[in-house]
């Protein structure tokens, strides 16, 4: 028999930590929902948006808190706006497919305005513990925040708990022998903004996913040599200017020299790593039950449910994804879990099912690094939630567009964000303007 074993409470109090495009969409729904009382939005900056608001700061903000967005200032979206939107509140119309943050950033406030969320969030609100506790009825939680303008410390009571606080804000520096001596500068993208910062500079790019590639590109208009270091199966066909070699992993560093898997060298002067991110909730007690070992989260239901506490739910686990989409689909998966819509499985259940997932992605050569891409996978996720859940998949058009525009990324990077795509059904699509072939 399945139960449900205690996620559904009437009249439910709700904090979500985060007010970046997850907690913006789980706050959307929330406020709609019957079963709900209560929806606190606790947002640390004094704007929502998160990863798409730029900023020239690096470091720690005017509070002491650690500048959260990694976002350059040239950056345009590596996915087409055609998939960047939510199911039912698409990017607005334009010529382009691939938008500059600020356009982005404009289209969060839009949706964010539209469905009354903007009005509900705590701005400067930085939640520093959340801890659960038993009440008369079931678990509840303690959430302590300050509020950032006026220093105060306030601890308040929830029911569910919506964990989004984002997972491109705190760098992954990979071990690299030498790196801890080497004597020149060495930076993460996280904190790069703009490249004037590495003019007629030697710089060694660690790293070739989507920031990596277009800051190493970007970078050969000022520096004197980038060398762009990865280990991409499949080498990008794109032709890069003259200035930019392409190397293996590193081996070593060792004085101003950086030695390659090939046994080839090359002089450098910066270190640049592009080398990701992970996942951090330094806000939660390690009562919360809730393990991040070697960027694998865990234990969480289809990426979403903390299996030890059913009323705490992570929103945005899971990357290489259609990201606002899926956030709208993880968020109507667990809101109907609130609801009664289904029951969640048994906790015997839900962890055999992560047991199989891992020994599935295994099988599949997936490091545990990986517990979270999805890539591929994305088609049958979203259908599993989907199903379980008695609510609408994601259409697979999405993911079609996903496919084509990542290989595009990877064999035309100078021109793919020229082209422009156009849905035509849930299944099909077409490229209306295509990007110059190189
Ligand atoms: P975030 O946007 O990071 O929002 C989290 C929010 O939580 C922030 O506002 C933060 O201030 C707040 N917060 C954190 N901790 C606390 C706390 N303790 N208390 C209170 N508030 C807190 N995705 C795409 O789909 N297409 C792209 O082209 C694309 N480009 C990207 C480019 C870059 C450089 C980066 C870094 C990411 C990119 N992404 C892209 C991924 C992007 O981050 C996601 O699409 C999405 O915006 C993440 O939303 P989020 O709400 O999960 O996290």
């Amino acid at each position: 028999m399945i139960l449900n074993w205690g996620t559904q409470k009437a009249m439910a109090r709700v904090c979500v930590i985060g007010a970046g495009a997850a907690g913006l969409c789980a706050a959307r729904h929330l406020l709609e929902e019957p079963c709900v009382s209560q929806v606190d939005i606790l947002e640390q900056a004094p704007q929502l948006g998160g990863t798409w608001v730029y900023t020239e700061d690096v470091g720690y903000d005017d509070f002491g808190l650690p500048i959260h967005t990694s976002m350059y200032k040239s950056l345009r979206t590596n996915l087409p706006k055609e998939i960047m939107g939510f199911p039912d509140f698409p990017v607005p119309e334009s010529d382009k497919s691939y938008l500059p943050a600020k356009d982005m950033l404009a289209f969060l406030k839009l949706y964010s305005d539209k469905h009354g969320v903007t009005e509900k969030i705590k701005f400067s609100h930085h939640v520093q513990l959340v801890i659960p506790k038993q009440g008369a009825s079931g678990e509840l939680w303690d959430v302590t925040f300050k509020n950032m303008l006026n220093g105060d410390t306030d601890t308040r009571e929830y029911d569910y708990v919506f964990v989004c606080n984002g997972h491109y804000n705190t760098p992954f520096i990979p071990h690299i022998p030498g790196l801890k001596e080497f004597k020149g500068d060495v930076m993460h993208s996280h904190d790069y903004r703009v490249p004037d910062v590495f003019t007629d500079k030697r710089v060694l790019v660690i790293g070739a996913g989507p920031s990596g590639m277009d800051i190493a590109l970007e970078l050969t208009s000022v520096s004197k040599k980038v060398v762009l270091s990865h280990h991409l199966k499949e080498h990008p066909r794109t032709v890069f200017p003259e200035n930019l070699v392409q190397k293996p992993d590193v081996d070593r560093l060792e004085g101003n020299k950086a030695y390659f898997l090939d046994g080839s060298e090359e002089e450098i002067d910066v270190v640049f790593l592009c080398t990701g991110y992970q996942y951090n909730f330094p806000f939660l007690h390690e009562s919360c039950d809730i393990v991040v070992e070697d960027n694998c989260v865990e234990p969480l239901y289809k990426h979403v449910v903390n299996m030890n506490h059913l009323s705490m739910c992570f929103i945005g686990v899971p990357y290489y994804v259609c990201a606002f989409s899926m956030f709208d689909l993880q968020v109507r998966y667990y809101v109907r879990s609130m609801n009664g819509t289904f029951s969640l499985p048994s906790p015997e259940q839900m962890a055999e099912h992560w047991e199989e997932e891992k020994r599935d992605r295994a099988a599949r050569g997936y490091t545990k690094r990986q517990a979270h891409m999805m890539g591929p996978d994305q088609e049958k996720y979203y259908a599993s939630l989907a199903t379980e859940a008695k609510t609408k998949t994601l259409p697979s058009v999405m993911t079609k567009i996903r496919d084509e525009s990542s290989i595009r990324f990877l064999h035309n990077l100078k021109h793919y964000r020229q082209d422009v795509y156009k849905i035509i059904d849930d299944d099909t699509y077409e490229i209306i303007s295509d990007g110059k072939r190189e």
